[in-house]
């Protein structure tokens, strides 16, 4: 863990009452509907709360690792070794695009759309072994780009709030990586680190921005959501009953929310979703565009 700042902001989550997940992932909030939606990967699953707090599911067929917003309607979720349709309203599933056909060896995992509407997600392989992933980009006419080989563990991906900055986790490299970003054109360039962290189970997993441009950075195997100053200063954490955080996200009306997914492991609440005020808005999670 990073050295503790004296004004660091301590924040203490609570558990939503929804079911256990094995790996949960890939919190996404929904503010045309008030949804909150995230993923539960070995259990092929896309689940929502909706405005009420009901809690659905629907089977996808593949593992999905991330799933966003549709701006025609309904969900795109990037699953198995490609993107996905899905419709909540039938639980009617439908393939869009490939973007690794034929591979066994690896699956989609986080994934999230810019500004522009851009998917984009990357692979990992299933056995965790290195360099067996590539981040893509489904572009809104539904080709896929490929960005980045040799991948360990894709993860976080977010914008800074003038979309000049992208965020992205490689989890395997330890780092918070952060590049230049044309939002007119895609364009990614000067790839540098943002912010170094963990190390042997202690990694890097998902990440969220706010309207300050600070950086929410999930920590696996730390039990711990720790926020980075867009100069790269530890200056909040939140710790949670469970060693395997895997991703965040803001909600609710007031985008003021922080929701938090975590997997199966230690701590007495390991798998169980979670929300804290985040006293910040966030950005939110555009949707896809194709
Ligand atoms: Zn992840």
């Amino acid at each position: 863990m990073t050295e503790q700042a004296a004004d660091l902001i301590i924040l203490e989550p609570i558990k939503l009452p929804v079911s256990i997940a094995e790996l949960g992932e890939g919190p996404c909030w929904d503010h045309f509907t008030g949804s909150l939606y995230w993923v539960d990967i070995p259990a092929g699953r896309v689940h929502r709360i909706d405005s009420s707090g009901d809690h659905s599911f629907w089977n996808v067929g593949w593992p999905p690792g991330a799933v966003v917003p549709r701006a025609h309607g309904g969900l795109v979720v990037a699953a198995g070794v490609g993107f996905v349709t899905l419709d909540p309203d039938t639980g009617a599933v439908a393939p869009l695009a490939s973007a690794d056909p034929g591979n066994r060896n690896v699956r989609m995992n986080d994934g999230a759309c810019d500004r522009a509407g851009r998917f984009y997600a990357g692979t990992m392989a299933y056995d965790e072994s290195p360099g067996k992933g590539t981040l893509y980009r489904l572009e809104p006419d539904h080709s896929v780009t490929a960005l980045i080989g040799g991948v360990g563990i894709s993860n976080g991906i977010g914008w800074s709030p003038d979309d000049r900055l992208m965020y992205y986790i490689d989890s395997l490299e330890y780092r918070v990586d952060v590049f230049d970003y044309d939002l007119a054109t895609g364009e990614m360039s000067q790839r540098r680190p943002f912010v170094s962290l963990g190390s042997g189970d202690v990694m890097p997993d998902g990440l969220a921005v706010d309207s300050e441009g600070s950086v929410w950075v999930a920590v696996w195997g730390g039990g711990v959501i720790q926020r980075y100053s867009a100069d790269g200063r530890l200056t909040g954490v939140v710790r949670l009953p469970a060693a395997h955080v895997t991703s965040c996200a803001f909600g609710g009306p007031g985008l003021d929310q922080l929701y938090i997914t975590t997997a199966a492991g230690p701590g007495r609440s390991a798998g169980a979703l979670f929300t804290c005020a985040a006293g910040v808005t966030g950005l939110p999670a555009y949707p896809y565009q194709g």
